[in-house]
């Protein structure tokens, strides 16, 4: 119990939800830019003096883990330009109530930072790669960096970060050099955990269509062929997104993350902060609630921490893609943190 919870209720909503996973934008930029995510000129990036600094960022996860956040993933953007970033981390887990440290990033830079944000006290690490391809990498990123994020998942094994899990989007490879079973076969090879994720309605071109969509239900047909996938039991699962199998009998698993065709909102425990320092309570959320200016205006980490409850409280209890009244939010999923 912390002096913040007395009761010990934590982060609830009102749907018996309780939060306890803060994913954490650490800035809005990135030196790729992928199809699904951004577009090929980038976005107009916040202003510096708008984003929270690190003193600020410290004190305000500081304030999620007295409230009963006991996991806090670091994204963006890209988390790896965020300058002074083992420095953030070791902040993070010298805190009272320290939280496990998780990131998720392209892995450009990591050859350089695996070691030392180990050092700091990063737990677990999600590098994203959607494709073995180097040219397909080139056309799906729009930058020729696949070489770089081959040698920083190498880094991170190297650094003991474990488990060291590769994020990749599932999607219709228009030029058929796509195969997700060749990246499954490449992960395996390398003791590395793939997960695939549906592709949501969060680019920031509003291309989305979801009779476009490559499901979680086609992705495990496809690597049915190759594979054999048997389901692994529910608990294994909790309130982690994704379905996971066990790969020809396992120990290796594959997960599919089907978060448009079968949402986990049911059993969500996630919020998040943005780099510019809102509160929200959904990917999807179409509201924030700002805490930065109170930060700055000098309120208490009490009237601070209301600001984070009553956002809890006005969770939806489903994303609500598919329904008539959805609309994608106007933050794109680099500027919301992913
Ligand atoms: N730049 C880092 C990275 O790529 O890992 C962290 C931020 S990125 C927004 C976080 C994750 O969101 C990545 O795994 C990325 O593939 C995924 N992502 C981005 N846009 C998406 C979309 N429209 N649908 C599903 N996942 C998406
Ligand atoms: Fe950058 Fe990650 Fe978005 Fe790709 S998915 S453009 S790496 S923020």
């Amino acid at each position: 119990m912390s002096r913040l919870d007395e009761t010990g209720a934590g982060l609830p909503d009102t749907f018996g939800r309780v939060a306890k996973d803060l994913r954490v934008s650490l800035t809005d930029r990135c030196n790729l830019r992928c199809t699904y995510c951004m577009p090929a000129e980038g976005l107009d990036w916040l202003p510096r003096p708008e984003m929270l600094t690190d003193d600020e960022l410290v004190r305000v996860v500081d304030i999620f883990t007295q409230l009963g956040v006991h996991s806090v993933r670091l994204t963006g953007g890209e988390p790896l330009l965020r300058r002074g970033l083992p420095d953030i981390v070791r902040r993070f887990a010298e805190l009272e109530h320290a939280p496990r440290i998780a990131m998720t990033t392209n892995g450009i830079g990591l050859d350089r930072l695996a070691g030392p944000l180990a050092d700091a006290g990063l737990e677990r690490i999600n590098v994203s790669l959607d494709t073995i391809d180097p040219e397909r990498f080139k056309e799906l990123t729009r930058r020729d960096r696949f070489a770089d994020v081959e040698r920083g998942i190498k880094a991170a094994q190297d650094a003991g970060l474990k488990p060291v899990k590769i994020n990749a989007v599932a999607m219709h490879d228009p030029h058929g050099k796509d195969n997700p079973a060749e990246l499954l076969q490449w992960c395996l090879d390398r003791g590395l955990e793939l997960r695939f994720i549906e592709q949501m309605p969060l680019d920031a071109g509003h291309t989305w269509e979801r009779q476009k969509m490559f499901t979680g239900r086609e992705l495990q047909e496809l690597l049915g062929e190759r594979f054999s996938l048997s389901p692994m039991p529910d608990e294994a699962r909790g309130s982690a997104p994704a379905e996971l199998f066990l790969v020809d009998g396992g120990p290796a698993t594959v997960g599919l993350i089907a978060s448009v065709t079968a949402p986990f909102c049911a059993a969500c425990d996630r919020v998040r902060l943005t780099a510019d320092g809102q509160v929200r309570n959904c990917l999807f959320a179409r509201d924030e609630n700002d805490l930065r200016g109170p930060l700055r205006a000098g309120a208490t980490d009490e009237e601070l921490a209301d600001v984070i409850r009553a956002n809890m409280l006005a969770k939806r209890r489903g994303h609500g893609i598919g329904e008539p009244d959805f609309k994608q939010p106007d933050r794109p999923m680099s500027a919301i943190g992913g």
